[in-house]
């Protein structure tokens, strides 16, 4: 641990508002944890700040003593980026505050906060951020990696809200950052992940949408997922920026508009969604239902924020993950089928594969206006490995490897970053293409000695990183 000893971490805890966790104290081995339970990690110390002074202070006292350090948002990230072994994480969960100024509409968003914070406090005025698609993810995290989810067609990525960010850089100082202040480190800041800072306060734009939309789930057969997912495919092709419709392979869950005798059986769920009101929204629709035999539907009106929940309980912390993800331009027959094949072969009943539908206002940026560089693909395809014992770990992660190696000739050759596991990180020109060198050049400038490295690593020297593991 560098040169820290007892009296130095005394006056680590006296110089900071919120409480510093060690592993003698109560609530470490919570404070320590993560979304996936394949993550083991024991920091040395957790501030859990409870502002920006604080997490100015963890930054000091961890560039001062050599450790490393970890930035924790909402804790989601697969690859376990939120901690590290032996170091300090600077833990923002105690800052959630969320302020929306209807009149402005513009919100506050505090760099530790969740979702569901989000959605709660703009939903009160039937305004909204494009967030992504479960509700206790964090936003620090899914911000900074680009973020997309239902709203994204309609409004763009999570990062095209963006109007500006308080962040406390690698020296300890405080930077507001903006379209005209530091405009390199607000370029890198959406898509170039946690590698330049603390973010302490996100601003973002909002947009109308809400308090009630359209959505719902249209689930057919796995054996008819030959027809349907190429009906699918066609249908989306050409589906205006207002709809969505995301496909979802997996075992039924006991939903309850679903026969008992489907539960647990192999299907294919639409995903639909459009902040249209259901009279223009369900007509758009319709086609869907002649995709195969509906085996259970559940379409309608639906309070935004209720649906921004509804895939919560699929997505639980506490199970072990392994996840494989490819960006794709289009889908080909053959594509489907290796999807389909795959999907018969789930090892456990909670691993699905999913095909999230992007495209629409995402599109709209070029791909140098920010530096997640992905305007040109159509889908997000995650394979979602996820079981509960340890004893499955081999055998779950190499189906997600296995799936991942026969889509790869029909990929687009690109990767969202949020999507990637601690194993990838020879993905990083995957996931940054040619705004790399951009990126490189930023952190050489705000963070050349690789202070925050725990992420998808942007190296200064531009030498690939391992990601996630302790340094
Ligand atoms: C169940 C589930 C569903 C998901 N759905 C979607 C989706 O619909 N759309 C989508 O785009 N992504 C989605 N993701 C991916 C998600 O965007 C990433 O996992 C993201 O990293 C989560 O952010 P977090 O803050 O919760 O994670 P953390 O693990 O806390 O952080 C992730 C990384 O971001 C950094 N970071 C977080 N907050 C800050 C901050 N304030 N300042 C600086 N660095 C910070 C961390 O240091 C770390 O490197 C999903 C993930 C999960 C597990």
């Amino acid at each position: 641990m560098g040169t820290m000893d007892a009296g130095t971490v005394a006056d680590l805890r006296a110089a900071l508002r919120g409480p510093l966790l060690g592993p003698d104290d109560a609530g470490y081995d919570a404070a320590r944890s993560v979304w996936n339970a394949m993550i083991e990690r024991r920091p040395a110390l957790l501030a859990r700040c409870a502002g920006t002074a604080d997490v100015r202070t963890a930054v000091q006292f961890a560039r001062r003593h050599g450790l490393p350090l970890a930035v924790r948002g909402g804790g989601h990230n697969i690859a376990g980026s939120a901690v590290c072994d032996d170091g300090l994480v600077i833990d923002l969960s105690g800052m959630r505050g969320v302020h929306v100024d209807p009149d402005t509409r513009l919100a506050q968003v505090d760099g530790g906060a969740l979702l569901s914070d989000v959605d709660h406090e703009t939903q009160a005025y039937g305004l909204a951020v494009p967030l992504g698609i479960n509700s206790t993810t964090g936003v620090g995290g899914l911000t900074l990696g680009g973020g997309f989810g239902w709203l994204s067609r309609m409004l763009g990525l999570t990062i095209d809200s963006l109007v500006g960010a308080e962040i406390v850089t690698a020296d300890g100082a405080r930077r507001q950052v903006g379209p005209r202040q530091e405009p390199d480190l607000f370029w890198a800041l959406r898509g170039g992940g946690g590698n330049f800072g603390v973010v302490t306060r996100f601003e973002f734009a909002l947009h109308r949408a809400g308090p009630e939309v359209t959505a719902g789930l249209i689930v057919f057969p796995e054996g008819q997922g030959r027809a349907v997912l190429r009906r699918y495919r066609d249908f989306v092709d050409t589906l205006p920026d207002d709809l969505s419709v995301w496909a979802v392979l997996r075992r039924a869950p006991p939903l309850p508009f679903l026969p008992p005798a489907v539960h647990g059986t192999g299907i294919v769920a639409l995903a639909v969604f459009s902040t249209l009101p259901p009279d223009a929204a369900l007509p758009r629709f319709a086609p869907l239902r002649d995709f195969g035999e509906v085996l259970g539907e559940h379409v309608g009106a639906v309070p935004y924020a209720a649906w921004q929940r509804t895939f919560d309980p699929l997505l639980a912390p506490g199970a072990r993950n392994y996840w494989k993800s490819h960006n794709f331009k289009q889908l080909s027959d053959a594509a489907l089928d290796v999807v389909l094949d795959y999907a018969a072969q789930v090892p456990t009943p909670q691993c699905e594969i999913f095909l999230g539908l992007i495209g629409g206002r995402a599109n709209a940026p070029s791909a140098g206006s920010a530096a997640y560089p992905h305007r040109d693909i159509l889908y997000a395809m995650n394979v979602h490995g996820r079981w509960q014992d340890p004893a499955d770990d081999a055998r779950c992660t190499a189906w997600a490897r296995a799936f991942y190696q026969a889509c790869l000739p029909y990929a687009a050759g690109s990767v969202y970053v949020n999507f990637l596991t601690q194993d990838e990180a020879g993905r990083i020109h995957e996931a940054y293409g040619a705004n790399y060198a951009r990126l490189v050049e930023v952190k050489r400038r705000y963070d050349p000695d690789n202070l925050f490295r725990m992420n998808l690593n942007i190296v200064p020297s531009g030498a690939v990183a391992r990601v996630a593991s302790s340094p």
